[in-house]
């Protein structure tokens, strides 16, 4: 398992905004990744046109030091046809960023479902297959793995619940999870609810933050870790094994809280590591 940078921490994204030259701000976005010591970036188009000012088309070369995935994210309707057209496009323009740079794994969040009728409900899971069907197939041609987030809050998004997600999923073994842990925690899955619902599935990563119950939307979630109640020492250790897998900081607080989680994790991946290198020699002497 690895971690991944995502957000950068409160004080460099008001410092990268006063960085004049487009090619500045890319060296500043490689040096915080670097300084904190992230082993891949995450990429969000949305995050880095709006607060960064700059194109994904533009990832200069030297990026290839870290590993690299593709969060397409945000929210999109897809209850008609234009709607599935231009959703269509926006993945077109994903997969263009994401072979070019050799990415790993390009994600995306499930429809928004927003106020719409049950018709609108039910042609959006038709389009969504379809949507599905084509990129699964194109992401196996170019050995990129693709992800769907299990954002399940029903309100919102088309599937009202791991149980519907995971009813969808099971229709595509080769489609990837990602777990927001944070989002899921906060609609009121415990980490060992969440574990047991997704621990047999194809998980290819984690979008990390902390999360309170029961707290207002803006407070109860991408909190530091150890600001919320999570207990990331289960969930790191029900997935760590996976091969390659990353975790994304999707963190929304200061630079220095953003190093405190990265170092908390990494302890609790270390802690993981000490456990199965004890279980093998254990093992061995059997
Ligand atoms: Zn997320």
């Amino acid at each position: 398992m690895y971690f991944a940078m995502d957000e950068i921490g409160f004080e460099n994204t008001e410092k990268i905004k006063n960085i004049t030259t487009e090619a500045e701000r890319w060296q500043f976005i490689y040096d915080t990744a670097k300084s904190y010591d992230f082993e891949g970036i995450h990429f969000t188009p949305s995050l880095y046109n709006k607060d960064f000012g700059l194109d994904l088309n533009n990832i200069p070369e030297y990026f290839q030091d870290f590993k690299l995935t593709l969060h397409n994210g945000g929210l999109h309707k897809i209850n008609t046809e234009d709607d599935y057209n231009s959703f269509d496009v926006a993945l077109s323009q994903g997969f263009d960023i994401a072979i070019r740079n050799n990415m790993h794994d390009i994600s995306l969040h499930p429809p928004d479902i927003y106020e719409a009728s049950e018709n609108e409900k039910k042609s959006c899971l038709e389009f969504f297959h379809k949507t599905i069907d084509k990129w699964l197939n194109t992401a196996t041609k170019s050995n990129i793995t693709l992800s769907l987030e299990t954002h399940v809050t029903g309100k919102y998004f088309l599937f009202d619940g791991l149980g519907g997600y995971i009813e969808f999923i099971n229709k595509y073994p080769d489609l990837g999870v990602l777990i927001d842990v944070s989002h899921n925690y906060y609609d009121g899955y415990s980490e060992d609810e969440i574990i047991s619902h997704l621990a047999d599935k194809n998980v290819k990563c984690l979008h990390i933050s902390d999360a309170l119950q029961g707290a207002d939307f803006r407070e109860g979630t991408h909190l530091a870790i150890e600001d919320g109640s999570v207990d990331f020492a289960k969930i790191l250790k029900a997935f760590a094994h996976i091969p390659n897998l990353y975790s994304a900081l999707e963190i929304k607080a200061t630079n220095e809280s953003v190093a405190k989680s990265l170092s908390m994790l990494k302890q609790h991946r270390l802690q993981n590591c000490h456990k199965s290198v004890r279980g093998d020699i254990k093992w061995e002497r059997i």
